[in-house]
């Protein structure tokens, strides 16, 4: 049985992540946290109800979880990383905004531990991402769009960047980006990473979508991937918290453990 304590328990993601855990089998929820929420409770979707906690650290010396799922906020999952790894536990990251650098710092505090971190947690985006960076080495014109529900912290998101790098990584031209030095509007034509153009969309009524669109001759391709609920998150998150528990290091992106 892996014992999971859940951080951000009571937020979107957080809250099917306890449901999740729950139903599948060979691990269970030991504790959930998010300080604004604290002694609240978060629905298990058997009828149970877990308690929230507001302070990390009570709740990692409480419950002795073998792993933490991590789904706060930017400027949480920093310090809730630190507090985990000192107690020597494997961390499941789903926060995005976290630099490469930053995860490697934390991650080397603990080596027999398991970081790992996933941009999406979706299987049809990690499938998304690799059809792109494999299109873009034959197709390099290409722009990213991001689509998200309003609330969402970071932009561009997680998945967009990861995207742009892995075109960085895979094409081997870098063609132009037309029509920045004349916008009229600062923005209109989007950020610029790894030199790829990326536009963040935020309206309610969306999940979490992205657009991978390449031009080239009298032609266009597009790459889409809509999560249209959060569930499409859940086997992803449990795949990952059966894995860490028998690896260590830092380990970014979920097609990393699908090929094991
Ligand atoms: P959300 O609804 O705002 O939930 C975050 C929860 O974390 C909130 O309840 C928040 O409380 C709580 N929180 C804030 N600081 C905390 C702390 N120090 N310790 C514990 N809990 C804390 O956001 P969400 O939509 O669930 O998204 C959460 C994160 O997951 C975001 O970074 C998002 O980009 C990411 N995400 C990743 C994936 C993926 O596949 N990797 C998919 C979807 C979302 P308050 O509301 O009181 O601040």
């Amino acid at each position: 049985m892996i014992d999971v304590l859940v951080s951000g328990a009571a937020g979107r993601m957080g809250r099917e992540v306890v449901r999740a855990l729950t139903a599948a089998e060979g691990m269970r929820v030991v504790a959930a946290v998010d300080p604004r929420h604290a002694d609240g409770s978060v629905d298990d979707g058997t009828g149970g109800e877990i308690v929230c906690s507001g302070e990390l650290a009570v709740a990692l010396e409480a419950s002795r979880p073998a792993v933490m799922v991590d789904f706060t906020h930017p400027d949480a999952v920093e310090s809730n990383l630190r507090a985990a790894l000192d107690a020597g536990v494997h961390c499941v990251v789903g926060t995005t905004g976290l630099a490469t650098e930053t995860l490697r710092e934390l991650s080397g505090r603990s080596p027999g531990v398991c970081v790992f971190v996933a941009p999406n947690f979706a299987i049809g985006a990690v499938l998304m991402m690799r059809f792109a960076a494999d299109a873009a080495r034959f197709m390099p014109h290409v722009e990213i769009i991001e689509l998200h529900h309003d609330r969402k912290a970071d932009a561009p998101s997680g998945t967009a960047l990861r995207t742009a790098s892995l075109i960085a990584a895979s094409r081997e031209t870098v063609p132009p980006t037309p029509g920045r030095e004349t916008e009229f509007a600062e923005g209109a034509r989007g950020a610029l990473v790894e030199d790829v153009s990326i536009h963040s969309v935020r309206l309610p009524g969306l999940v979490a979508h992205q657009e991978v669109l390449f031009g080239g001759e009298g032609q266009t391709l597009s790459i889409r991937h809509d999560s249209i609920d959060r569930t499409s998150f859940m086997p992803g998150v449990v795949l990952a918290v059966r894995q860490v528990v028998s690896r260590s290091g830092l380990i970014i992106g979920l097609e990393n453990l699908m090929e094991a």
